[in-house]
């Protein structure tokens, strides 16, 4: 912590809103994975009330006072810190701050009400129904982005709140830039990996079990310091360094549940990474969901999709399911675990076709905001870019789009975050290769241990000191580049599945 004594202070009272807040991250952790049925609606009450204890104190007049006394110091401070420390806060600040109370209430309000409509409307395949709250929403989230940013483009405040200081038009030019590329990849290697049957069917859910947690550890996951528990919707909570709850789940059907729990083990590696003398403070804190979902996609897609990986690891998959992979050579395996295939649901896709759902929900969000597509006519939209970007066409608006719960809740400016979680990937993983040179010969030992603590050492320490673009910068040494990870793509499938 800081010896000036407001930044001291300072640095106090938003640790004490941070405990706060990961005590309400807890109660949200056991909501999913403990709680008796019928706790719901008491539960709901807590968190209610919680949530409006710690937005008071995140956004008190003294605090706002502390923060102009901290802000001051900081401006003489040599060390760096200082200045990112008061940078992250005042975002915070301004942004809970400049929300007028009575509209605050009434987006949450209409958000609750309108994810549960999205649900009945997804069971019943009913658009028109949600149609009306999707309206109300959206003009509200259009409000509030108004009273935060002020002149900015509505949809650069809806991002902030995902992903700090970075903008539309930067999201924008690197979808630009990746699209048609990734569009000609699916035309390229869709039909090429038809000929690969995908893995399904008979994987014990025990063996799963044993083997994902042992691959977990490798990676250095901590269980003195985290656990993994089950949940419907996979997910991972990290209320400080020392206390890290990722969930999971398993189907016999296929090996998913494997990659689901090494991804939210590289989240929670991210969160075990974090500096635990500022915790509950932005410096101790992660710095956008694009870098976190980096952590998550570099493990699942680079790391255990890979043939390093699957070299050392393919043996003991062989002995926990016998019989499974009898007679599969490695080859085989990686294609079947990398197959391309356009499909209509965002969550069930693959790692090249998830990009394009994701733009394509971008691309919308930023036409629906600025106007130039109706709400009602969202369905028709949606089936026409399906079909441009991925060749199929959903026969239904619950496969369509109806499924995702984002905007349900108003979450819009969150679907880029996946996307460039990818693309920093990418970025991350060769300059790890640059640096370790061993790094895939460690990997083909089994060994994993040494990149995560580059990870640690280069991304998770810093907390939110350098904002991600400028983090990203300064771990590779040049901006994120869209190409990278075009390149990762087409060079890995071009390996497993020839050239044309
Ligand atoms: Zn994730």
């Amino acid at each position: 912590m800081f010896e000036q004594p407001a930044l001291k202070t300072l640095g106090r009272e938003v640790a004490r809103v941070g405990r706060l807040r990961a005590a309400l991250g807890l109660l949200g952790w056991d909501q999913e994975t403990m709680m008796p049925k019928a706790g719901g609606s008491q539960r709901a009450a807590v968190i209610g009330d919680l949530t409006e204890v710690a937005h008071r104190m995140a956004t008190s007049p003294e605090l706002g006072d502390q923060l102009a006394a901290a802000e001051e110091e900081a401006s003489q401070a040599t060390d760096s810190k200082a200045g990112a420390f008061v940078r992250e806060v005042r975002r915070g600040y301004d942004r809970s701050c400049k929300v007028p109370a009575a509209l605050a209430e009434e987006i949450a309000r209409t958000a609750s009400e309108t994810q549960a409509t999205w649900a009945e409307a997804r069971r019943e395949d009913d658009f028109p129904r949600f149609q009306p709250f999707l309206e109300k929403l959206l003009a509200l989230k259009c409000q509030e982005a108004e009273a935060i940013g002020g002149d900015a483009p509505l949809y650069d405040t809806m991002l902030d709140a995902y992903e700090p200081h970075c903008t539309a038009e930067r999201v924008q030019s690197l979808v630009d830039e990746v699209k048609p590329r990734l569009v000609r990849l699916v035309q390229e290697f869709a039909p090429k990996s038809a000929k690969t049957p995908p893995l399904q069917g008979g994987f014990s859910v025990e063996a799963q079990r044993d083997f994902g947690l042992s691959v977990i550890k490798r990676m250095g996951f901590d269980f003195d310091r985290g656990r993994v528990d089950l949940s419907t919707h996979p997910f991972c909570s990290g209320m400080n360094a020392n206390d890290v709850r990722l969930t999971t789940r398993y189907s016999e059907d296929s090996l998913e549940s494997l990659f689901t729990l090494v991804h939210e083990a590289g989240h929670g590696l991210y969160e075990q990474g974090l500096d635990p003398e500022w915790a509950g403070t932005p410096l101790g804190a992660s710095v956008s969901l694009g870098i976190h979902e980096s952590q998550s996609r570099l493990w699942e897609n680079l790391v255990a999709r890979g043939s390093s990986f699957w070299s050392h690891f393919l043996p003991s998959l062989k002995e926990s399911f016998p019989g499974r992979f009898e007679g599969v050579e490695l080859p085989e395996v990686l294609r079947m675990m990398n197959r391309v295939e356009p499909s209509l649901i965002r969550v069930e896709a693959d790692e090249v076709t998830y990009n394009l759902h994701v733009m394509l929900r971008f691309e919308l969000e930023m036409d629906l905001v600025n106007g130039r597509v109706a709400v009602g006519d969202l369905p028709g939209v949606w089936r026409a870019r399906m079909k441009e970007y991925l060749g199929v066409e959903p026969p239904t608006d619950r496969e369509g789009v109806l499924q995702d719960i984002h905007w349900s809740f108003g979450a819009f400016g969150y679907f880029p975050t996946y996307f460039l979680g990818n693309l920093f990937s990418a970025q991350f993983y060769e300059a790890a290769s640059k640096a370790m040179p061993d790094l895939e010969a460690q990997i083909a030992r089994g060994e994993l241990l040494p990149l995560r603590e580059w990870l640690q050492e280069n991304i998770h320490r810093h907390g939110s000191r350098y904002p991600a673009l400028e983090l990203c910068e300064r771990v590779t040494g040049k901006p994120l580049e869209a190409s990278l990870f075009g390149d990762y793509l087409e060079s890995k499938l071009t390996t497993l599945y020839g050239a044309s």
